[in-house]
């Protein structure tokens, strides 16, 4: 099935924040499962836009990938690649950034022991497109939970304002984080109940997500 003529916005990898000039936070992101995602979109004839974090991945023959940092940097790449006719949110984005932006490196002094370092909250780059004025008509999410997945999750399809939310499991000892592997659940808006996807390899989650968009779309 084609998406040729569609424009898919897709969010991928870790974000950095940068504490001084050589250090920053981040996670543990690969960013494999955005990156396949863009590939079985590009495959499926659509323009994608893939915006990137930091990753140690090639981006798939055909997007236009938009490199950046931090998750200031991320949310104004999307906002500047909109319009878009979908949205798929897979990066793993910090949370938190610091207060402060040393400009010199930080130093330790003689005897301390502690640091303190005040964060402040990053955007939220889904909750920002699902309200956008120039919304995609379809915005997905992700969400990586340990536990209680499905209450959790329901929980953030309803807070982000998405159409839909992709859940998989990221306890210990699962491998999603960094790994080849998936266990994803699609939950979506006004609808009950779950689809399962079950274990895939993150190539074919992201064809099985495909499958999805198309059976929706036409
Ligand atoms: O809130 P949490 O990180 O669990 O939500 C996961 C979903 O929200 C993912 O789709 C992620 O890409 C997106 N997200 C975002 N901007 C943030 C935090 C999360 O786009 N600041």
């Amino acid at each position: 099935m084609s998406l040729a003529n569609h424009h898919i916005l897709i969010t991928a990898g870790p974000t950095i924040e940068p504490l001084d000039p050589v250090r920053y936070i981040s996670n543990y992101s690969s960013g494999k499962q955005g990156y396949a995602i863009a590939k079985a979109c590009v495959g499926a004839g659509a323009k994608v836009t893939l915006v990137s974090g930091p990753v140690q991945l090639e981006a798939p023959k055909g997007v236009t990938l938009l490199s950046v940092k931090t998750a200031d940097e991320m949310l104004a790449a999307c906002e500047a690649a909109l319009p878009a006719d979908i949205a798929i949110c897979v990066a793993a984005v910090c949370d938190w950034k610091s207060a402060t932006t040393h400009t010199y490196k930080l130093k330790k002094r003689a005897g301390q022991e502690t640091l303190l370092l005040e964060l402040t909250r990053n955007p939220d780059i889904l909750a920002t497109l699902s309200r956008h004025q120039s919304r995609p008509k379809l915005v997905i999410g992700f969400a990586a939970e340990t536990e209680n997945h499905i209450e959790h999750a329901r929980e953030k399809l309803n807070s982000k304002g998405c159409d839909w939310l992709l859940v998989n499991d990221v306890a210990e000892g699962s491998g999603t984080f960094g790994g080849d592997q998936t266990h994803l659940r699609l939950l979506r808006k006004g609808v009950e109940g779950v689809e399962d996807f079950g274990t895939l390899g993150k190539d074919e989650a992201a064809e099985a997500l495909l499958h999805a968009i198309t059976f929706l779309l036409h």
